[in-house]
């Protein structure tokens, strides 16, 4: 578990409120900016960054409009719970105009991320300067690039996936029963999702189903290249 007293590694010291002295007292403090996404890994992070008593001056979520029900009243219920605000960020147009525009996002194209990029920069940008807190599991540790500005906590405190959602659960957290049998839990349309999990919505909501072979009307990309919605639903039904 956790170190008490932990220090950011890579990064400066966050805890610098200003001391006595003119320059000191003008500098502007650094502000731990944490980057929730509502998920286990992010959810365990801002737990146990609270109960560390590390200072948190923004909680900020990205909403795409794509969040099942279930994610949506986590982070309601998060909100409420820590008694802080979570800050829902959104781009300067909505998910459904863009979708209109670009269509179905690839992986050639993730159109999605680089929108979810610029708004947290525009974010962040504004309330400089900043220390950016990501809720990377221990196992994903191989994918941190950026080191300075950014903390990866878990990381530090080797909690693994499966540590950070048996932490969330015991402390009463369900999502709804999303993470019953699924690892991630991601945008209910994302076609970068696992088959398996695929398999889930189309099996487990018919409704948003059917609602993305509606999109693949409008959509220039196919939502896979490897199958067809159709072709999805073949396989499914077949396994
Ligand atoms: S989960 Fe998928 S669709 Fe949603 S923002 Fe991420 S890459 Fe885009």
């Amino acid at each position: 578990m956790p170190n008490q007293g932990y220090q950011p590694k890579g990064t400066l010291d966050t805890r610098n409120p200003p001391q006595g002295g003119s320059a000191l007292t003008e500098r502007k403090r650094t502000s731990n900016i944490v980057s929730f996404s509502g998920g286990k890994d992010s959810t365990a992070m801002l737990l146990m960054m609270i109960e560390k008593k590390i200072p948190i001056d923004f909680i900020v979520f990205f909403e795409t409009g794509w969040d099942f029900p279930g994610m949506i009243e986590h982070i309601n219920t998060v909100e409420k719970q820590i008694g802080r605000e979570i800050i829902r960020l959104k781009p300067n147009k909505s998910f459904k105009e863009l979708f209109d525009k670009y269509g179905f996002p690839s992986l050639k194209g993730r159109w999605c991320l680089a929108y979810k990029r610029d708004t947290l920069r525009k974010f962040t940008n504004a309330h400089k300067p900043n220390i950016q807190w990501l809720g990377f599991a221990k196992e994903e540790a191989k994918r941190i690039k950026k080191t300075i500005g950014y903390c990866y906590p878990l990381v530090d405190w080797k909690i693994t996936e499966e540590q950070a959602l048996t932490y969330c659960q015991k402390k009463g957290y369900t999502w709804g029963g999303l993470y019953e049998n699924r690892k991630r839990v991601s945008c209910w349309n994302c076609p970068l999702q696992s088959l398996k999990d695929l398999k889930i919505l189309w099996k487990d909501h018919p409704g948003y189903w059917q609602e993305l072979i509606n999109m693949q009307k409008y959509s220039d990309w196919k939502f896979r290249n490897d199958y067809t919605l159709k072709e999805l639903e073949e396989k499914f039904k077949k396994e």
